[in-house]
């Protein structure tokens, strides 16, 4: 089916000015790349190593009509059982970054709280926050990422992307990002590809910098359920209530469908203790989603994407 796309990848990967800075499998299990451990099977995934490899792998795909997905680490998804008929390029192989002075700049696939590290080995403040969430920077920038406080609204100084249509790199400063909560000019134009970003930190004492990562660490492995695979809060917090709270005291900790259950220990988490579904999730988040609406008369909504048909 995909013939005439797989040659030109092959063709691309064997030129010498591009020789290495792409691999690529046919037919993959998305679970295998999903937190969650869920998802059926996509036709073909890309994983490039660099910005203009990333670029690359875009045109060729839309060139060919093959429909595409960019994925960071696939933290904060759900693929659908059927999988995708197209391709998923995955950014993780995409790992650089440099550091000046207060400024952090990363491609797009260095991974958040690996990011938060070399902060803290620059005595450098502002992602602390970040530590311990298992997303990479371009899903983190996409999602506008936040824990304990901190968001990436709060570091983001500007970022770069790829707009297919144009087939133009821009970059766009903070302001222009139009963050709010789990909201960025991203996911309202989800044609964009995030290249890489730069972030603004400040200067700080190592030891507190630290000690307020420890602390949040300490504060995720004792609330979270990270035993089991998941994609974290499946919902966005409702203005004036806590979420995992309501799902709680709606007497839904434990409740399961299929393989998917509320987690026992955060109730704001579904995790898979075996086997789920998305179906099984699906039915699990509208179950969840109904008994909300029916005690509190408010419309919860999903910060996990659905991705795949
Ligand atoms: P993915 O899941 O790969 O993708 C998410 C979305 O971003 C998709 O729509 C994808 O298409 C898009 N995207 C990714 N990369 C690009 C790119 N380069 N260009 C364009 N679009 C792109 N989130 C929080 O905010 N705070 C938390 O504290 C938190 N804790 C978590 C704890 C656990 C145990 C887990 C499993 C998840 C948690 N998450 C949390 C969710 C998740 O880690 C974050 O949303 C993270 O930022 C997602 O990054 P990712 O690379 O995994 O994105």
């Amino acid at each position: 089916m995909y013939e005439s796309v797989v040659s030109s990848i092959e063709y691309f990967c064997s030129s010498p000015e591009s020789r290495g800075m792409l691999t690529y499998k046919v037919g993959i299990s998305l679970a295998e790349y999903s937190s969650f451990k869920i998802g059926g099977r996509a036709d073909l995934a890309l994983f490039p190593k660099c910005e203009s490899a990333l670029i690359s792998c875009v045109d060729l795909l839309n060139k060919n009509a093959v429909p595409f997905y960019v994925i960071g680490n696939g933290s904060n998804v759900l693929f659908s059982d059927s999988g995708i008929r197209g391709a998923v390029i995955f950014t993780t192989d995409m790992n650089t970054f440099s550091v000046d002075g207060n400024f952090i700049y990363a491609e797009c696939g260095v991974g958040i709280t690996k990011l938060s590290r070399v902060a803290l080995d620059n005595s450098l403040s502002g992602l602390e926050f970040a530590c311990g969430i298992p997303g990479s920077l371009g899903g983190a920038v996409y999602m506008n990422a936040g824990a304990y406080g901190g968001q990436m609204s709060d570091v983001v100084l500007e970022s770069t992307y790829y707009d297919p249509r144009t087939k133009t790199v821009n970059t766009i400063s903070s302001d222009a990002h139009k963050y709010g909560y789990r909201e960025s000019i991203y996911i309202t134009n989800p044609n964009y590809v995030i290249l890489s970003a730069k972030m603004k930190l400040s200067f700080a004492d190592k030891a507190n910098i630290k000690a307020l990562m420890e602390e949040n660490l300490r504060a995720r492995r004792e609330k979270q359920p990270l035993e089991y695979p998941s994609a974290g809060s499946v919902f966005k917090r409702y203005p004036g209530y806590y979420t995992g709270k309501i799902i709680e005291e709606a007497g839904l900790k434990g409740y399961s469908v299929g393989g998917a259950q509320i987690s026992s220990k955060h109730a704001g988490f579904i995790v898979n203790i075996g086997g789920a579904t998305a179906a099984d999730v699906k039915e699990l988040i509208e179950h969840i989603k109904k008994t909300i609406y029916n005690i509190h008369r408010i419309e919860l909504e999903c910060e996990v994407r659905f991705i795949g048909e």
